[in-house]
């Protein structure tokens, strides 16, 4: 991926997590935070740290946020200047802006005003937690939307030793295989005539009822 341009406002947990990775992967990131602390801790580990309050616009201007590829608005608990500050960039011009939200209705409001993406860091950790603790064969979990999701999951005992097409899980569980893991290596585009062995991990993709189908059977 080429390096770009990353703006990441509100340095709690969450926004300092994702400021350090994103340079630690070799992009260009600003980070601000009303809270002069936070700057100074995060200031090795990003490649700008300004102390600011995000909801002035002029602040912003100033800055050359407009210049950015993305910005991600992590102010989570402060309703009003996460809404703010999102507003303010997207009318500034950045192209692509997530936001993180505190609940539904917040969402909803940051959705309205132009965020691209909104995340619910707990509630999508949570979900993914519990899903991995409530099924044995459930190994990672990614929802995609309320409807469809992917997961890791290990092959069932009943589909060891047959290919693919016999199993013909899109029909009997709606679902459609991305990946075979078999130790290190990883097929990546299985073929209707490939075997699942006894732990081959499969990455499937598929409906998040037709999913939790699959987690069933194992419990
Ligand atoms: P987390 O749950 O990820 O720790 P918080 O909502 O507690 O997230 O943290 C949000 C961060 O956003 C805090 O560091 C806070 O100082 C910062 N913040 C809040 N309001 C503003 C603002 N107007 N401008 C810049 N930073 C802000």
């Amino acid at each position: 991926m080429k390096s770009k341009q990353f703006v990441v406002i509100g340095l709690g947990r969450f926004g300092s997590s994702i400021a350090k990775t994103l340079y630690s992967l070799g992009h260009e990131v600003l980070a601000i935070d009303i809270d002069e602390e936070v700057v100074q801790d995060i200031s090795d580990h990003v490649t700008h740290a300004v102390q600011a309050d995000a909801t002035d616009e002029a602040t912003l201007k100033s800055l050359g946020i407009r210049n950015f590829d993305i910005a991600v608005i992590t102010i989570g608990s402060d309703v009003q200047s996460s809404v703010l500050v999102t507003l303010l960039v997207k009318e500034l011009g950045v192209k692509y802006v997530i936001a993180k939200a505190q609940n539904e209705l917040h969402a909803k409001v940051l959705y309205k005003i132009g965020a691209d993406r909104v995340v619910f860091p707990e509630r999508d950790m949570g979900i993914r937690v519990a899903h991995n603790l409530c099924s044995s064969n459930i190994l990672d979990y990614i929802e995609l939307s309320p409807d469809y999701s992917i997961m890791e999951v290990t092959a069932l005992e009943e589909w060891e030793d047959k290919t693919l097409k016999e199993l013909n899980l899109r029909t009997r569980y709606g679902i459609n295989i991305m990946a075979i893991k078999r130790g290190n290596d990883i097929n990546i585009s299985p073929a209707a005539e490939d075997t699942i062995k006894k732990g081959d991990i499969l990455v499937v993709i598929g409906g998040t009822d037709d999913i939790k189908n699959i987690e069933m059977q194992r419990m």
